[in-house]
C-alpha cells in the first residue's frame, strides 16, 4: 500500500491517546451533567433513510445543498451518513412512540455520537465530527429553553470554559420569517449591484441567511437593517419577551443578536448559540432552538419541540490549551536492586485496586528509576510513587509531585489522604 493511502481520508480524523484524555473527560461532565437533569439516552444508526433529513432540514440549507453524504447501496436504496442528531431522533421517537400514544407524552431526550458533512476541511471543521445534543418534547413554556440553556452553561462551567458568550434570537414565526425576508430585499433593493453573486443568490432563496453571511460588504449593509424582533407577530414576541425576562431573572448572561438566524429551516421563535472567540472563524460551539413545526412535518402530530447541540471538536480545541488536569497520573516506581518484581506487581496492583477510580501506569521494573522518572515526566504525570526497598520495609512509599517538584515520605496506609 502506498503512504498516500496509508492516510485517514480528508476531513476525517484519529483521536490519539492526547487528546482522547481530554474527550474522556468532557464525556464524563456530559453524562453527570444529564443524569443531573434527568434525560433519558438515545442512540440512532449512523445511516439513515435521506429522506428524514430532506423534509426536515429545508432545501436552502448548507447541509441539504453540498453537505450531505448520500450512497446508494447494493439496493439501490438512496441511504445517507446522518449530518446532524436532531431528524434522527424525531424518528426514532416516532417510530418507537415515545413522544405520542394518544397523546402528547412530555420527554427529554440526550445521544451524542459522529455526525457527517462533505464540508471543506479546516481548522474546527470536519467531515465526521462529534455532537452531544438534547432534545425535549412536549414542552411549550419558555422555561424548557432556558433549562437548555442551563444544561450547556452548566457543562461549559464544569470543564472551565468561561469566555463563551450566549448568542440569542427570535426567528418568529414561518409568516415572520416571510415578511422579515421581504423587508430584507426592499431594504437592499438599491444595493443588490454591489452584491457579490453568492449573496445575490442567498438573497434571492432565503434572505434571512444574509444576517449571518461573513462578507463584511453585506455586514456593513445590513448594520441599519430593523431589528428581527421588532417585526414579530404578537405571539412570538411576547414568548421572546418572556424567555428574556427569565433569563434575567436567573441572572444567565447573554447578547441579543439579530445575526443569529440558524441554517437549518426546522426553527422557530428561540435561537441560541455560543460563541467563542479564542476559536478563530469557526467559532460557535453549541447551537440549539425551538422547533415546534419539525414533528408536523414528518408525521402530523402537533408538538412542541426544543434542543441543542454541542460541537466536540471545537470544545476540545478549547481546553487542550487550558491545561485542565484532566486526572491523577500515579506511576509506581521502584527502585533498588532488592525489591523483587513480584513485591513490585502486588503493590502495584494494591494502590490500583484501594483507588479505583485514579489511573497508575507502571514503567519497568528493570529500568532506573531515574529513567523511570523521566519516563513519568514524558507521559505528563503529577505524581510519582516510589517504592524503594529501604522505605518498603518501614510500609513507605515517596511521593514524588511533578508540579512543584517535591518529595514527602508517607506510609502506604495513608495513600488515600494524598491521592485524595
Ligand atoms: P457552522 O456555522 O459552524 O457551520 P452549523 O450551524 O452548521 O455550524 P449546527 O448544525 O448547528 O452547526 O451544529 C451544532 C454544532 O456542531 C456547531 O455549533 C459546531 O460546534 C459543530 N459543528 C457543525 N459542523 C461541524 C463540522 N463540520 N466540524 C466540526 N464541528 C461542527
Ligand atoms: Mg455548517
Amino acid at each position: 500500500m502506498s503512504n498516500q493511502k496509508l492516510k485517514s481520508l480528508r476531513g476525517f480524523q484519529d483521536f490519539l491517546p492526547d487528546d482522547l484524555k481530554y474527550i474522556t473527560l468532557i464525556e464524563k461532565i456530559i453524562k453527570d451533567t444529564v443524569h443531573q437533569n434527568g434525560l433519558s439516552e438515545i442512540r440512532t444508526p449512523i445511516v439513515e433513510n435521506a429522506e428524514i433529513f430532506f423534509k426536515t432540514i429545508g432545501e436552502t440549507s448548507d447541509i441539504i445543498n453540498k453537505e450531505m453524504y448520500i450512497f446508494n447501496d447494493k439496493n439501490q436504496e438512496s441511504i445517507c451518513l446522518r449530518p446532524e442528531g436532531t431528524a434522527a431522533i424525531v424518528r426514532s421517537v416516532l417510530q418507537h412512540n415515545l413522544i405520542y400514544d394518544r397523546g402528547i407524552k412530555k420527554r427529554k431526550f440526550w445521544y451524542y455520537g459522529p455526525m457527517f458533512r462533505y464540508e471543506r476541511p479546516q481548522k474546527g471543521r470536519y467531515r465526521q465530527f462529534h455532537q452531544f445534543g438534547v432534545e425535549f418534547f412536549g414542552f411549550n413554556d419558555m422555561s424548557s429553553d432556558v433549562e437548555l440553556i442551563q444544561i450547556v452553561n452548566s457543562i461549559f462551567t464544569k470543564l472551565q470554559i468561561n469566555n463563551s458568550v450566549l448568542h440569542i434570537n427570535s426567528i418568529g414565526n414561518a409568516s415572520d420569517r416571510i415578511k422579515y425576508g421581504h423587508l430584507i430585499k426592499s431594504f437592499l433593493e438599491k444595493y443588490t449591484k454591489s452584491l457579490d453573486e453568492t449573496s445575490l443568490r442567498t438573497l434571492e432563496r432565503n434572505p434571512l441567511r444574509l444576517l449571518d453571511s461573513k462578507d463584511l460588504h453585506v455586514k456593513e449593509l445590513l448594520s441599519s437593517l430593523p431589528l428581527l424582533k421588532d417585526n414579530l407577530s404578537h405571539e412570538s414576541q411576547k414568548k421572546f419577551n418572556d424567555f428574556l425576562e427569565l433569563l434575567d431573572e436567573l441572572k444567565i448572561s447573554y447578547l441579543y443578536d439579530n445575526t443569529i438566524v440558524r441554517g437549518l429551516d426546522y426553527y422557530n421563535d428561540t435561537v441560541f448559540e455560543w460563541k467563542c472567540d479564542e476559536l478563530g472563524s469557526q467559532d460557535a460551539i453549541c447551537a440549539g432552538g425551538r422547533y415546534d413545526n419539525l414533528i408536523n412535518s414528518l408525521n402530523k402530530i402537533e408538538m412542541p419541540a426544543s434542543g441543542i447541540a454541542i460541537g466536540i471538536e471545537r470544545i476540545l480545541e478549547i481546553i487542550k490549551n487550558k491545561q485542565i488536569q484532566v486526572d491523577v497520573w500515579c506511576y509506581p516506581i521502584i527502585s533498588g536492586a532488592d525489591t523483587s518484581r513480584k513485591e513490585f506487581m502486588s503493590i502495584s496492583q494494591e494502590i490500583r485496586s484501594k483507588h479505583p477510580s485514579k489511573s497508575f501506569f507502571t514503567t519497568d521494573y528493570d529500568a532506573s528509576s531515574s529513567s523511570q522518572l523521566k519516563y513519568a515526566k514524558k507521559l505528563n504525570a503529577n505524581t510519582a510513587i516510589i517504592i524503594d526497598s529501604s522505605s518498603h520495609k518501614e510500609n513507605e512509599v515517596i511521593m514524588k509531585d511533578f508540579v512543584d517538584n517535591s518529595e514527602k515520605i508517607i506510609k502506604i496506609n495513608n495513600l488515600d489522604d494524598f491521592l485524595k
